[in-house]
């Protein structure tokens, strides 16, 4: 199966992208985990890329897409994909569509992990990674808002909300029914 997670920071969309993952035996695509490894890492991209993770902004199309293309180009992504953290904008979101397209590959669904904003701050405050400090939480919150909730309109077609409130059990329950497995 090819899906895609959608979801405010916080969501708990990565989680449930690992628990996916695994259930469905397909690998989980995260363009922030790829983005952190480059910069531990101290490639070109993680020097290019990290001003952006700090700042809590989009690391430019440019960067971001060509690192799902070539990922998509690996032999373990022929069983299918969790994509998660992208698409983020409707600039890549349509990025995506040619790279499977070029592919002879469509989407089977799109997941939108949904949880109130207060809740989100109290989560993120908690997990303590670097990117979370108050004023970069809201700068993420707010390109959320901006740049990643227009996609829930691109993907009405295939869209299945989450109440991502509750247990990880419970949410994670929630994802499959969605999917209806
Ligand atoms: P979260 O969803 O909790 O904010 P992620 O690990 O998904 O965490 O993303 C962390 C950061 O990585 C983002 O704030 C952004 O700087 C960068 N990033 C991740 N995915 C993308 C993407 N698709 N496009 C641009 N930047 C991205």
């Amino acid at each position: 199966m090819r899906i895609v997670l959608l979801g405010p920071p916080g969501a708990g969309k990565g989680t449930q992208a690992v628990k996916l993952a695994s259930d469905l035996g397909v690998p989980q695509i995260s363009t922030g985990d790829l983005f952190r490894h480059n910069i531990d890492a101290g490639t070109p991209l993680g020097l290019q890329a990290k001003q952006y993770l700090d700042a809590g902004d989009l690391v430019p199309a440019s960067l971001t897409n060509a690192l799902v293309d070539d990922r998509l180009n690996d032999a373990d992504v022929a069983k299918g994909f969790i994509l998660d953290g992208f698409p983020r904008s409707v600039e890549q979101a349509e990025a995506l569509n040619d790279m499977l397209k070029r592919r002879g590959l469509k989407l089977d669904a799109v997941l939108e992990f949904r949880v109130p904003e207060d809740e989100l701050v109290d989560r993120l405050q908690g997990r303590g990674r670097a990117d979370d400090t108050e004023d970069v939480i809201r700068n993420r919150m707010k390109v959320y808002r901006d740049e990643t909730a227009p996609l829930l309109d691109f993907y009405q077609g295939e869209l299945h909300t989450v109440d991502a409130v509750g247990t990880l059990d419970d949410v994670f329950a929630r994802a499959l029914q969605a999917l209806d497995r």
